[in-house]
C-alpha cells in the first residue's frame, strides 16, 4: 500500500470524508522526510495551496495521530514533531542544531526484547528510537568553539601576566 493510502484509509476508518484538502495533507505527509512540527506542516501546505484551511490541517493531524498512523515525537527543543517515515529507522538527534537524521535499520525491535511486550498482552503499532548526540557539522563547530574559548582564555592569561621586561 502506498504511503498516502495508509493515511487516507486511516481517515476513512475514522469516518472522515476524503476531501481534496485532506488528500493534499496526506500526500504532503507521505512525501515528508523532515520530522515537521504542526505549524511547519501548515505553513508549507498553505504556501503551496493557499485555499487550505488551518483547522482542517490540525484536525487531520490529530485524527491521524489518534489512529496511530502518525506518531508524535519530541526532540527536546520544546516542540512536538511528527514522525512521517514509516520505515524502521533510528532517529539521530543533534542536541546542538536539532537536526534529525534517519538511519534505516533491519528491525527497530532488535535487542529490545519485544517478546516481553507480547507476554504483557501489548500490541505495538509503532516504535520510535532516538539517539542523542552531535551531528558531524556540530562536532566540527564544537571543536572550534572549544578551541576559540581556549585561545581567548589563553590570550587573557598572557595579557594579565605582568611583563617582566618592564620591571628591569
Ligand atoms: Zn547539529
Ligand atoms: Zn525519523
Amino acid at each position: 500500500m502506498a504511503k498516502t493510502d495508509i493515511f487516507l484509509s486511516a481517515l476513512k476508518l475514522s469516518g472522515r470524508r476524503i476531501t481534496e484538502q485532506r488528500r493534499i495533507i496526506c500526500d504532503y505527509l507521505a512525501n515528508c522526510r523532515t520530522h515537521p512540527t504542526a505549524s511547519r506542516i501548515y505553513a508549507e501546505l498553505a504556501a503551496a495551496h493557499p485555499e487550505i484551511s488551518r483547522a482542517t490541517v490540525y484536525n487531520t493531524l490529530n485524527t491521524l495521530q489518534e489512529l496511530g498512523a502518525l506518531v508524535e515525537i519530541s526532540f527536546g527543543d520544546g516542540h512536538t514533531h511528527y514522525e512521517t517515515n514509516p520505515a524502521p529507522h533510528v532517529n539521530l538527534v543533534c542536541l546542538r542544531c536539532h537536526r534529525i537524521i534517519d538511519v534505516p535499520v533491519a528491525s527497530p525491535l532488535e535487542g529490545v526484547e519485544a517478546e516481553r511486550w507480547h507476554e504483557a498482552g501489548f500490541w505495538p503499532i509503532a516504535v520510535k528510537m532516538e539517539v542523542y548526540g552531535f551531528c558531524s557539522e556540530c562536532r566540527k563547530r564544537k571543536k572550534e568553539e572549544i578551541r576559540d574559548q581556549w585561545r581567548q582564555s589563553h590570550e587573557q592569561m598572557l595579557a594579565s601576566r605582568p611583563d617582566e621586561a618592564e620591571d628591569e
